[in-house]
């Protein structure tokens, strides 16, 4: 698998014995970390955008999320209808009870 926690984008071999996982490949340890969570609990940051009336503005979670839980935060975010939403402003708080907001990022 690729690591997609930074633009290097280290290619990683990674294999599981039992409860055990090893990674190869990495260039830092976040790609282990990553390919961990990829194993067992992926998650991904969502960017997307939100309509207002006074156009649409684009918008992200605060972190990443589980992935299974990406098409329902998406849902989340189209049911709002907002007057307007300025930059760095936090539009869900929480979403989906996963910790992370879903925050504008463009005016
Ligand atoms: S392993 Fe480290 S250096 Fe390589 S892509 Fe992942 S975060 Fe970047």
């Amino acid at each position: 698998m690729i690591c997609i926690m930074c633009p290097m984008g280290c290619e990683l071999t990674v294999s599981k014995v039992g409860d055990k996982i090893s990674v190869t490949g990495n260039s830092c340890n976040r790609g282990v970390t990553f390919a961990q969570e990829e194993l067992t609990a992926p998650k991904r940051i969502v960017t997307t955008s939100v309509k207002t009336a006074k156009g649409v503005r684009s918008c992200k979670t605060s972190k990443p999320i589980p992935k299974e839980l990406m098409f329902a935060c998406v849902q989340e975010i189209e049911k709002l209808r907002l007057k307007d939403a300025k930059f760095g402003q936090v539009i869900i708080k929480n979403v989906l009870n996963t910790g992370a907001d879903v925050i504008v990022t463009a005016n």
